[in-house]
């Protein structure tokens, strides 16, 4: 998608006779890509009247930075449409907070209920799961599976076949044990029928639900819309998980479930082991989506510049990218310069400094690059995964570089997609442009 979009400008900007026309061309070419990457046919309509209405023809008389203006226009108004600016519910510590997940058979629940409740068990909280999926057998059974792994407290029956009481039985017992996070597991349909959405309304009504969260296979394409729609009006639901978003799907039908019930998504699944559930944020999403940045580009013009790259290069080979690799590249960004064009090359990077002037943007880099200078050796060296399972290590580091919690976090992140890439370049520079061909 990134590389159809990329391709749409460029054709565009170089173009000798630039006229409104090609212009027309190459927004409709934006659209088709994005429509093609499952984004909702309407929204698209819609996101074309806004670049229209942002990049007017005149802007883009000589000296302007065409591509960079659409590019940004397009990145911001898919951000806008994934981010409903709704806050989604906190729960508090020392009080019962029930979540209740809905969502088609297959979405993804129970394999995502026993992650969100290992990822607060993580934070401290007291965590544990009911099975209210009396429907499909064998439910229990995963849903026991999965939480004995992650020692996540559970509670299901083989025998009773009331979805509805087993729901509240569960959560009365976890409720007067104090555990202040129960989180209910229901079942799906593999179409949405009216029994379910039923049930899902007497489960709520029973256990009723601090937050009910709806999860949805990243992959569903188009048919998000509707699917979405059709939950919130059953059960109204307050936030969205999407699953599987390590698939080769290309991510866009969960850009029109934010945006057709205005619901923010919360987390989103990485991948089938426990640990892979990561905090959604807009702009990597986004990022992501359309493509991963000028890697090779850049990479092209590190080596021109004989920075110290060996390590790097030799591991980007072998598909690894460690945290240090990451340190090394910041510092070398430092003396590259000027920063704006260098951070328009490496994915992510150029969102979170969206904004920034120079001096800003090599401010950030310098905290980047303290908050890597407080993690040892092992951690630098690592592929990152020691802090998911070991979060109190980004307190230590947020607290030892005297950075925020948050920042050491998108750090984190921005480390993640680069690792991601490396690992989809594995065999070397040359296969670059094609691994950004084939997101
Ligand atoms: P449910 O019917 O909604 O409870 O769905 P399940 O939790 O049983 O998941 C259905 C399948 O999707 C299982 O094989 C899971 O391992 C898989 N799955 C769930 N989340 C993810 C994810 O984030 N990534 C990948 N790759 N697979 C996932
Ligand atoms: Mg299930």
């Amino acid at each position: 998608l990134g590389r159809r979009i990329n391709a749409a400008v460029s054709d565009l900007t170089r173009s000798p006779n630039l006229d409104e026309k090609a212009f027309d061309g190459m927004v409709k070419e934006i659209c088709s890509a994005l429509i093609e990457a499952d984004v909702n046919v309407k929204l698209v309509a819609g996101l074309r009247k806004s670049i229209r209405n942002t990049v007017s023809f005149k802007d883009l008389a000589p000296g302007v930075n065409k591509k960079r203006l659409i590019q940004k226009t397009v990145f911001d108004e898919l951000v806008k449409l994934v981010d409903p600016h709704a806050e989604p519910f906190k729960p508090k510590k020392g009080k019962s907070n029930v979540i209740m997940f809905v969502g088609l058979q297959g979405a993804g629940k129970t394999t995502t209920c026993t992650k969100l409740a290992r990822w607060y068990a993580a934070r401290g909280f007291k965590a544990c799961l009911v099975c209210a999926d009396t429907f499909r057998a064998g439910a229990f059974d995963q849903l026991k599976q999965n939480a004995t792994k992650a020692k996540i407290p559970y509670f299901g029956s083989l025998t009773q076949t009331d979805p509805v009481a087993v729901a509240r039985e569960g959560v009365e017992k976890f409720k007067k044990e104090r555990f202040e996070i129960i989180i209910v597991d229901t079942s799906g349909r593999h179409r949405q029928e009216q029994d379910l959405f039923d049930e899902m309304v007497q489960i709520q009504q029973a256990v009723r639900p601090d937050q009910t969260i709806m999860v949805m296979d990243g992959s569903i394409g188009q048919a998000a819309e509707q699917q979405s729609r059709a939950f919130k009006e059953a059960a109204d639901f307050g936030a969205i998980i999407i699953t599987k978003t390590d698939g080769a799907a290309a991510g866009g039908g969960a850009i029109s479930a934010v945006a057709a019930t205005h619901t923010p998504i919360v987390f989103i699944g990485t991948g089938e082991h426990m640990l892979d559930l990561e905090r959604f944020a807009p702009q990597p999403f986004v990022s992501k989506l359309l493509g991963m940045g000028d890697m090779a580009g850049l990479v092209e013009h590190v080596q021109s510049l004989k920075l110290d790259q060996k390590d790097t290069m030799k591991h980007i080979a072998e598909g690894v990218f460690t945290v240090r690799d990451l340190r090394d590249q910041l510092s070398n960004i430092m003396k590259m310069g000027p920063l704006s064009k260098m951070a328009g090359m490496i994915p992510g990077l150029s969102n979170m400094m969206g904004g920034m002037d120079d001096e800003e943007g090599s401010t950030k880099l310098r905290r980047m690059i303290y908050i890597c200078d407080s993690m040892t050796d092992k951690e630098l060296d690592s592929d990152g995964k020691v802090f998911v399972s070991q979060p109190s290590r980004i307190t230590r580091i947020a607290r030892g570089s005297g950075t925020s919690v948050r920042e050491v976090e998108d750090l984190l992140t921005q480390h993640k997609m680069m690792a991601n890439m490396a690992k989809k370049m594995k065999g070397g520079v040359q296969n670059m442009q094609r691994a950004q061909g084939a997101m």
